[in-house]
């Protein structure tokens, strides 16, 4: 969803004039002639400003690969003085070194080669913003970008044209993180890579993130049904007094299990399953394959399936990278090939936990995670134990009242009007 960098650029502009940092300034004294490549038109701004007499350019542009703040500058034609004067501004609030190539920035340089202004688009929610003051003394700042919120309802269908999750929100024009999200929530319930078929849909109450109208983010999923093979599986946000926000059926049990459905978000495709008996494909030998091994990127997060603690961080021959955890219940789990590990062994860590990214090291034909699973010291079939799991706490009996009042609330909100995000 690449979008073209005039636009890109436009947009950015226009947040600076929304947020009144200098750039309107900036553009209000731009001669409308100019025509020289890397400088902006004078998009919006143009009729009621141009008898201003020009006495800077407006330099917009990305950020070069490679390039520091200060060689940048320097292309730009930046004097010697405020190039390090401004890169010293910059630097007292932001990490010069997360300069990412790519992101948008705006320049405000007099002719005389000095720095009215600077400004660096950080991310979608941030600007770094460096203002000259009347002593030309720099000042810098990271400012945060109004987003609107509003609570609102999505509405999904899983039909012949959008088969999978991520293209039915697409035509809905949501954002793909609310997949993420939802897969999050209903992960002990649904696996949406396989079980999804036309005719199934979803309804969403969401917190959104707009800006000019376009969605930018989602806050929390409020409550969530997905109506799957005719059946309909609901999650209602809810904490209990003293607890955490977490998702629970309409009858108030956690959709939370003992286990995750799987160590990787977005159920993904097994490659390999859990065999008493395998051939090796490197070693070439028939053995035992003591877990289930699933197709996944190199460098995707790895979480710890339930909470626990990390038994062994670190090499073992064929496993390569390795990460191990004991549970309650005298489980372990154990995850290989990793190409890097988050945890240290002795560390408690909390189910959904990132122990490690997925990887190739040890005997491994390819990036993919190995999952295995341990009970009593005995390895067993993951995903049989994982689905014979029993159903996650309930809401305690004196909540139960307050519990049914949100229910109501938000399945009311259900059917709000599902309102389509301009995209
Ligand atoms: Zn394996």
């Amino acid at each position: 969803m690449a979008r073209p960098f005039r636009e890109k650029m436009r947009r950015f502009v226009f947040i600076g004039l929304v947020l009144g940092v200098g750039v309107t300034g900036a553009l209000a004294r731009q001669t409308p002639q100019a025509q020289v490549p890397g400088i902006t038109e004078p998009a919006e701004r143009r009729t009621t400003d141009i008898h201003l007499p020009a006495d800077s350019l407006v330099i917009e542009g990305t950020i070069p690969p490679g390039r520091t703040l200060g060689a940048m500058f320097a292309d730009h034609d930046v004097a010697d003085a405020d190039r390090l004067a401004v890169v010293d501004a910059v630097a007292s609030v932001f990490d010069v070194r997360k300069l990412h190539a790519g992101q948008p920035f705006l320049l405000d340089r007099l002719f005389d080669g000095r720095v009215r202004t600077f400004t660096y688009g950080i991310d979608d929610d941030r600007l770094l913003h460096v203002q000259a003051d009347a002593a030309h003394v720099f000042h810098a700042e990271v400012q945060a970008i109004p987003k609107d919120t509003e609570v609102t309802a999505v509405h999904g269908d899983i039909s012949r044209e959008t088969p999978s999750l991520t293209q039915s929100l697409d035509a809905a024009g949501e954002r793909l993180d609310l997949a993420l999200q939802m897969a999050e929530i209903f992960s002990g319930e649904l696996d949406f890579s396989s079980e999804l078929q036309p005719g199934d849909g979803y309804r969403l109450v969401v917190e959104r993130h707009t800006r000019d109208g376009e969605v930018v983010g989602y806050g929390d999923i409020l409550a969530a049904e997905f109506v799957a093979s005719g059946r309909a599986i609901r999650a209602i946000r809810y904490a209990t007094e003293g607890g955490k926000p977490a998702y629970y059926d309409e009858d108030g049990r956690s959709l939370k299990r003992f286990f995750l459905k799987s160590p990787l978000k977005f159920e993904p495709r097994i490659t390999s399953r859990f065999a008493s008996a395998r051939k090796h494909p490197i070693l070439n030998y028939t053995r035992a394959h003591n877990g289930v091994d699933y197709a996944a990127p190199p460098g995707a997060p790895v979480a710890a399936v339930a909470p626990g603690t990390v038994t062994l961080a670190g090499w073992t021959g064929g496993g390569g990278r390795t990460v191990r955890v004991r549970h309650q219940n005298g489980y372990e789990s154990e995850y290989l090939h990793l190409s890097a590990i988050g945890v240290r062994v002795g560390e408690r860590i909390s189910q959904g936990d990132v122990v490690g990214k997925v990887g190739s090291t040890g005997l491994a034909t390819g990036p993919h995670l190995h999952y295995g699973l341990r009970k009593n010291g005995r390895y067993v079939n993951p995903v049989i134990e994982h689905r014979n799991m029993p159903p996650g706490e309930p809401i305690p009996a004196a909540e139960l009242q307050a519990y049914t009042l949100v229910r109501s609330r938000l399945f009311e909100l259900f059917s709000l009007p599902a309102t389509r995000a301009a995209n």
